[in-house]
């Protein structure tokens, strides 16, 4: 394996990770060195935060600017409270944001052999050349990598009957009564089963950077990019399994040392 050490930053404002299990789990999974830390944005030069407000999009249409941001801006990253679940999201470039946190990292943690897995609430986009517009994502790969839990709720899509039923009412009685009917069919915020997809998330990071190969076009598989919020659940709670090729590439992976 060319990762010898993972440091994996904890989201303080969403209470559903459980980082011990994770931990756990990856120690199980990879035997190798793992380090958690509460938060990526604790401990940090005060310069971040206006650098990752400056990674904010405000039209999904349009490839990214650099934002100038406002001290209200600033002072919303530096309180890093959960802002997730407001009706009026705030959106971030997940590359640039990625760009931005990979020059915080100190010179002697910057190292092949250490992966720093990042997870947060921050609602990471991707600007997507063939239909011109941002998207949002889960993961953002490579070294940082970054998992936003919002994202994972966010990003692959619900079923197509609960947005016919909201188009017709978009009452809070209506929502509420929608939400009650597709219960369990997707990720909703505060959602026990959070902890347990981020572990798959967490293993497509890893798998990514070990192999630079991005995802599974296999549905049985735990590294399935999912776009429906119904082969998410399927791939990383019910099946948990690599497809035959990429359990192949995994034991590849923890055999090489
Ligand atoms: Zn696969």
């Amino acid at each position: 394996m060319k990762i010898s050490k993972i440091i994996i930053y904890d989201e303080p404002t969403v209470p559903e990770i459980q980082i011990n299990r994770i931990e756990k789990f990856l120690k199980d999974t990879f035997h190798t060195d793992v380090e958690v830390r509460r938060s990526f944005f604790e401990n940090v030069n005060d310069e971040i935060f206006q650098k990752v407000a400056s990674t904010r999009i405000f039209e999904l249409k349009k490839p990214f600017s650099k934002h100038i941001p406002t001290e209200l801006e600033i002072q919303i990253e530096r309180k890093n409270t959960d802002n997730s679940q407001n009706e009026e999201k705030v959106l971030y470039d997940g590359f640039e944001l990625q760009k931005t946190i990979s020059k915080f990292i100190p010179t002697d943690e910057q190292n092949q052999n250490v992966l720093h897995i990042i997870l947060t609430n921050k609602l990471t986009c991707t600007f997507d050349e063939s239909d011109f517009r941002y998207h949002a994502r889960a993961l953002i790969g490579t070294n940082p990598s970054i998992i936003s839990t919002t994202g994972i709720i966010e990003a692959p899509a619900k079923p197509k009957e609960y947005y016919l039923e909201l188009m017709t009412d978009f009452s809070k009685e209506k929502t509420d009564e929608i939400n009650k009917k597709y219960k369990g069919e997707f990720l909703e915020y505060n959602d026990p089963r959070l902890s347990e997809v981020l572990e798959g998330y967490i293993l497509q990071a890893i798998m990514y950077y070990e192999t630079g190969e991005a995802f599974c076009e296999n549905k049985e598989c735990r590294l399935y990019n999912a776009h429906w919020q119904k082969e998410l659940l399927y791939s990383q709670l019910k099946n948990k399994k690599f497809c035959s090729k990429h359990e192949e590439s995994f034991r590849k992976i923890i055999n090489q040392s």
